[in-house]
C-alpha cells in the first residue's frame, strides 16, 4: 500500500523535491475541478449527493465512537498557530510527560464501557523520539490492543523504520493531519513543511498502517484552499481510511485566539464534500463539535459523517461529553458502531 498521486505517480515525489514550491503536485488539476463543481452545489442537492453515496458505502444510521487520549501534553516545540500546546505560545495548557502505562490503559477501558471502538493517543512531540519513550510507545499500543479496540496514534513525524515497528505492534491507524493547502499551511505551520507531513503519511501507508489524515477550518484560509486540502487527500491512493474535520477551536494565547467561529453551514459543506470523494474513508467530526447545536450535527451525520470524537476533552480543548452524545444519537433515532 502506498500513497501516490492518482496522475504522474513517478514525478510526485521528485518535482516536489526539486522544486518544494511547485505545491500543484500535490493534486491532481482533475480532482480539483470536480471538488470545485461538488463544493459549490447548492446544500440541499450537495447533501443529496453525499447521502446517497453515504448509504451506498456504510450504514447511515451508525456513528462510531472515538476517543481521543493526550497521553504527553504540552511544551511541543512546533509552532502551529491553532495549537495551545506548542511551546511558542502562553496558554492555559498543564504539561504533563508521558503518562504511565497503567493510566493510559484505565483511560482506554472507560472509552471502551462508554461505546468508543477506537482509542487515539495523542502526543505533542514534533517527531516520536527514539528510546525509551518510542518502546513504552510499543508497549501502549499493544496493551490497548489487547482490549480488543481500534488503535491509533498521533505522536508527530515518523520515520519508516518506527512505522514498521508501530505495525509490527498491533497499531490499526496513524493520524497527521495536512492541516489545510499547501500553500496556506506556510501561514499557518513554520517549524515543518507540507512535503514533511507527506512523507510521513507515506512512512504510515507504506508499513501498512491505516492513514488517518484531515485538517482544520476556520483558520482563514479561503474556500480555495479548503478545495485544495480536500484534494490532496483526495489524490492520495489509496485514499485515507478516515479522514477528520475540525472546526477551529480558537484559544486565547495562540495566533488564531481571535479567529470568529466557524459557520456550521461551512463545516456541512466540508462534511459533504469529503463524502462523495473518499466514499469509503470514515469521516469524522472532530474539534469544534462543541459550537454545534444538535441540528447542525444531524445535518453533518446526514451529509456523510460517520465518527465523532467522543469525551468531556478532545486532547486539551473542551468537548461534548459522552452522555450528550448518546442524547443525541438516541434523538435522531441513531446508534453507535
Ligand atoms: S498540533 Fe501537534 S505538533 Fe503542532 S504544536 Fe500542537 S502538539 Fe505540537
Amino acid at each position: 500500500m502506498v500513497i501516490e498521486v492518482k496522475q504522474e505517480k513517478k514525478d510526485f515525489q521528485e518535482s516536489t523535491k526539486s522544486n518544494p514550491n511547485h505545491r500543484n503536485d500535490y493534486f491532481d488539476s482533475t480532482v480539483l475541478n470536480k471538488i470545485e463543481e461538488i463544493f459549490n452545489l447548492p446544500i440541499p442537492e450537495l447533501i443529496y449527493k453525499a447521502q446517497y453515496i453515504h448509504k451506498e458505502n456504510h450504514d447511515p444510521r451508525k456513528i462510531q465512537f472515538c476517543t481521543l487520549s493526550s497521553i504527553k501534553t504540552g511544551a511541543c516545540p512546533e509552532d502551529c498557530h491553532y495549537c495551545p500546546q506548542s511551546a511558542h505560545y502562553k496558554t492555559n495548557v498543564q504539561s504533563h510527560s508521558l503518562l504511565d502505562k497503567e493510566s493510559v490503559v484505565q483511560q482506554a477501558k472507560e472509552a471502551k464501557s462508554n461505546g468508543s471502538t477506537r482509542f487515539c493517543m495523542g502526543a505533542s512531540w514534533r517527531e516520536l523520539p527514539e528510546g525509551k519513550e518510542f518502546d513504552e510507545i510499543i508497549e501502549l499500543v499493544k496493551s490497548v490492543k489487547e482490549l480488543d479496540l481500534e488503535v491509533c496514534c498521533t505522536l508527530g513525524m515518523i520515520n519508516s523504520d518506527q512505522a514498521k515497528k508501530l505495525a509490527e505492534a498491533g497499531l490499526h491507524s496513524y493520524n497527521h493531519n495536512i492541516d489545510t493547502s499547501p500553500e496556506y499551511y506556510e501561514e499557518i505551520i513554520n517549524t515543518r513543511t507540507f512535503q514533511e507531513r507527506i512523507e510521513t503519511l507515506q512512512n504510515i501507508s507504506n508499513a501498512g498502517i491505516n492513514v488517518c489524515s484531515g485538517g482544520i477550518i476556520g483558520m482563514g484560509e479561503s474556500t480555495k484552499d479548503r478545495q485544495k486540502f480536500l484534494a490532496v487527500l483526495s489524490s492520495m491512493v489509496p485514499h485515507p481510511s478516515s479522514v477528520p474535520i475540525n472546526a477551529l477551536v480558537p484559544v486565547e494565547g495562540t495566533p488564531l485566539g481571535d479567529r470568529p467561529i466557524v459557520d456550521p453551514i461551512e463545516l456541512v459543506r466540508m462534511v459533504a464534500t469529503a463524502r462523495i470523494m473518499m466514499p469509503k474513508a470514515m469521516v469524522r467530526l472532530s474539534a469544534g463539535r462543541k459550537f454545534l447545536s444538535d441540528e447542525a450535527q444531524a445535518l453533518c451525520f446526514i451529509a456523510g459523517a460517520n465518527s465523532i470524537h467522543t469525551g468531556e476533552k478532545l486532547l486539551t480543548t473542551d468537548n461534548a461529553g459522552t452522555s450528550k452524545d448518546k442524547e443525541i444519537l438516541n434523538k435522531l433515532g441513531m446508534s453507535i458502531l
